[in-house]
């Protein structure tokens, strides 16, 4: 787990605690969690706030014993954080922390009287949750048995039996779709968008409640017939979870508040994370890219709309 957000408003209906795990398989040009790119625990360095004390080799087990200790870079191969408990100045942080389902699960529970009023509940978050997709089934299955709202923040991508086991136990799908066209997904993201699809695919045919999320990135999906293409799905899985929802094992829980349609979210993007590059000490490829600006979202967002899509500004 790289971060828990307690009264979050963003990630579903209603307040949430939203929980992030570590570990993804797609490799986003645009990432803006890039703490969650590995499942392994990392830490992050800002030499900016290093004092060079040498407290952080003296503890390190890579360095003991060297000659030269090894300079405290980021991309640490054991994770073992001593060092982070070590350096007096916070130029280390610790990315990614055991929990047990047990120890989530009380943290989740510990604001059930804000969900109850909000309508809100626990958005499962990343990272990616299915690269975690046991220990992500079995935390969504304990908090359905304790009545709380689930949701999941998801590219969707993982094979058709771990995303079946996994979409039982979400009531809301907040399911990526960063391209509509193949090859330029696997440019981007890395992968290819045929699994993605056809998970999606199944969801609605699994009548779950779900809103496609669309990263709208300037000058790279946010193309006039990128946006055509994917009203052309957002109708299409309306029309599956339409005619399909009635008797499907594992269909729509009787727990997905004003969740009618599939509709779409457009996210602009937003260059926040440009910090969290360089604490990794990794390079940015959008480093300057600036957001996308008022009238093009709205081009966007009006091509959806135009086809009787349900379409929202961010989410
Ligand atoms: S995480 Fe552990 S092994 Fe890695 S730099 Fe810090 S102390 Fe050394
Ligand atoms: S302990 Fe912290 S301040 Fe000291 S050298 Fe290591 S990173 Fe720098």
């Amino acid at each position: 787990v790289f971060n828990v957000a307690r009264f979050s408003l963003h990630d579903g209906p209603g307040i949430r605690t939203v929980i992030f795990l570590k570990g993804c398989p797609l490799s986003c040009a645009w990432c803006h969690n890039p703490e969650g790119m590995g499942v392994a625990a990392e830490v992050f360095f800002r030499s900016s706030d290093c004092v060079a004390c040498g407290r952080c080799a003296l503890v390190c087990p890579r360095a003991i014993g060297q000659p030269v200790a090894p300079r405290p870079d980021t991309s640490c191969p054991l994770g073992c954080q001593a060092c982070v408990a070590a350096c007096p100045s916070g130029a280390r942080e610790a990315v990614g922390l055991r929990r047990s389902v047990a120890e989530l699960l009380a943290i989740a529970e510990a604001d059930r009287a804000f969900y109850d009023v909000s309508g809100g509940g626990v958005t499962l978050s990343g990272g990616e949750p299915l690269a975690q997709a046991e220990f992500s089934t079995e935390f969504l299955a304990a908090c359905g048995r304790a009545g709380l709202h689930r949701a999941a923040e998801t590219s969707g991508f993982a094979t058709k039996e771990t995303f079946l086991a996994f979409a039982e136990q979400v009531d809301l799908l907040l399911f990526d779709v960063k391209f509509m066209d193949p090859d330029a997904h696997k440019t981007w993201v890395g992968v290819d968008n045929e699994p993605i699809l056809r998970n999606l695919r199944i969801a609605a045919a699994m009548g779950k409640a779900i809103r496609l999320r669309r990263p709208l990135i300037p000058g790279v999906n946010d193309s006039d017939e990128e946006m055509r293409s994917l009203a052309g799905l957002a109708l299409e899985l309306n029309e599956i979870r339409l005619l399909t929802m009635a008797g499907f094992p594992g269909g729509n829980s009787d727990k997905n508040p004003g969740e009618a349609g599939i509709g779409v979210d457009l996210l602009p993007y937003h260059s926040y994370a440009e910090d969290k590059y360089d604490k990794r000490g990794k390079a940015y490829q959008f480093k300057g890219l600036r957001p996308p600006d008022d009238s093009g979202i709205a081009d966007s967002a009006g091509i959806l709309s135009s086809r009787a899509v349900d379409v929202r500004i961010g989410g």
